[in-house]
């Protein structure tokens, strides 16, 4: 693959490697790149749902996503200001016949990392870390990226660009496209633990003051 590839994804996250996979199985040549050295392992998600579990099993990644993580149906609130403890019992509203009555728990920079290995395998697929989208020109057939990498800035064309550089996307602001939804007043803090003890599905987790608490556990 030179500097033209049929399909550029920005991002090496869950998304961006999920959609990577499924192109590059249907034989198109897609290539990732990522601003970071490495895929990013701040504590983000924990919990696939049954829709997420749906889309591992298509993409053929459900045996080894289940022997990492942990098969659940429960997590649970805490709010430490009054010690209400909320269990959520996600089998509730799940349809009699749904082929994946169970959410699974692992997190989400392990999960980025199953989706490379599989991707990794593919010759039409490549993943470039310290690629950072900077700018973006959409021409009759394509896209011409700009990336700031180690060595300078380079340019790389593909057919089709995918954005799934996160929430602070780079090619949304490039593209000048707004961000719907709304923006809590209250700022939330996450943190990763790590336990001896023997897993339960229901987990305890301590938040500090005035965040949205949560918590759940995984096997990694
Ligand atoms: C505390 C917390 C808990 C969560 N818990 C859950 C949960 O339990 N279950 C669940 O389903 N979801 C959960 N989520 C949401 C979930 O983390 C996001 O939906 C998910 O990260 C989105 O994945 P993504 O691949 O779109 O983006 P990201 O994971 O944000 O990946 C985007 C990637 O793009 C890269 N990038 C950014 N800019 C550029 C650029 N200019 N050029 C190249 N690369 C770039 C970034 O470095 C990053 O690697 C949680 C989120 C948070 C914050």
């Amino acid at each position: 693959m030179g500097k033209h590839a049929q399909v550029i994804v920005v991002g090496a996250g869950p998304v961006g490697f999920l959609v990577a996979l499924g192109l590059a199985r249907c034989g198109i040549e897609v290539r990732v790149l990522e601003a970071e050295s490495a895929i990013g392992e701040s504590p983000r998600a924990a919990i696939y749902f049954p829709t997420t579990v749906k889309i591992l099993d298509r993409l053929g990644l459900l045996e080894e996503a289940c022997a990492i993580g942990l098969q659940a149906n429960e997590f649970c609130y805490h709010v430490p200001e009054h010690g209400t403890r909320i269990a959520v019992d996600t089998r509730v509203g799940l349809a009699p016949d749904e082929p994946y009555p169970y959410n699974l728990h692992f997190g989400q920079h392990i999960l980025a990392q199953l989706v490379m290995r599989h991707l990794q395998r593919l010759p039409n697929a490549q993943v470039c870390f310290n690629h950072r989208v900077v700018g973006l020109a959409q021409h009759s057939n394509g896209v011409d990226v700009t990336l700031d990498t180690p060595d300078g800035q380079t340019r790389m064309r593909s057919d089709w660009l995918v954005g799934a550089d996160g929430a602070r996307s780079a090619v949304r602001h490039l593209l000048d496209l707004p961000f719907e939804g709304h923006t809590w007043r209250r700022s939330a803090g996450a943190c990763s633990a790590r336990s001896r003890h023997p897993l339960r599905a229901s987990s305890s987790a301590a938040c500090p003051s005035g965040t949205p608490p949560g918590g759940a556990t995984t096997k990694r």
